[in-house]
Formats: C-alpha cells, structure tokens, sequence
C-alpha cells in the first residue's frame, strides 16, 4: 500500500490510499481518479513532505562538504607533520623519552604509539598529540 497527497484542479487536497503506484498511475491514465467536488477529475499526486525532502538533500550536501573540508584539512596536517618531523615509526614512545630525558638531538619527530604509551608520555611531562592520519590513497 502506498500513500499519496492528491489534489484536484478545484483546489481541494486529499490523501488516498493505493495498492501501487503502478495502481495510481492506470487510474490516473483512465481517468478514474476523483475528487469529491464532483466537476473534475484532474487529479495530480504531490510529494508528500518536500520541505523534509529538500532538508535532508542539503543536510547530506552539507555533511559531504564538511567531510571533503575536514578531509583536506586532515591531509593539509599529515604533509605539514612530514615535512617538518622525522618518522621513528614504533619507536615513538623511546625516541619521545631520549629527546626529552637527554635533551640531545632535540627535533620533532612522528610515529606510531599505543594509547597506553600516549598516556604514559604524557604523564612524564612529553608533549604529544595525537591526530588523525588520513590515508592519502583516500584525498
Ligand atoms: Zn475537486
């Protein structure tokens, strides 16, 4: 079953029920829709709710724009943090903790850690952030 806002050339609105709207398109064709005014029978069907469709279309254009924007900002930072640190890969947390205890060698450096290891880094005093790495197959 299928619900349809229906509305006749008189100016009246009204809802009907249809198996199909392969139904409500051969009663269209013949003719055999009416309206309780009685003088017409050019009814058209109207889109249900179309200020919730139009929402929902730009809703979604909306997220897509945010996304694409968050996305470039997000590979924007990856390019920025390669071009200006030095990759250490699963020794972050050691390298981290030799730059900050022995002061030599002092450069920003990027790698992979656990949350645990972040945590730990950040409970002796290191400054670490974390972000989120895009995958740059993605941009
Ligand atoms: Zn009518």
């Amino acid at each position: 079953m299928i619900k349809y806002q229906l509305k006749c050339e008189c100016g009246k609105e009204f809802e009907s029920w249809f198996s199909s709207s392969k139904e409500f398109d051969k009663l269209e064709k013949k003719k055999m829709l009416s309206c309780i005014c009685g003088t017409s029978n050019k009814i058209t069907k109207q889109l249900m709710s179309p200020q919730v469709a139009i929402g929902s279309k730009v809703e979604k254009d909306k997220q897509k724009e945010i996304f694409k924007n968050v996305q470039k900002k997000l590979a924007d930072l990856r390019s920025y943090v390669e071009k200006n640190a030095e990759f250490v890969g699963d020794k972050f947390a050691s390298e981290a903790r030799s730059i900050y205890y022995d002061k030599k060698n002092i450069r920003n450096i990027y790698g992979n850690t656990t949350p645990k290891e972040t945590n730990e880094l950040l409970e002796e005093g290191i400054e670490v952030s974390t972000v989120p790495w895009i995958s740059k197959t993605n941009s």
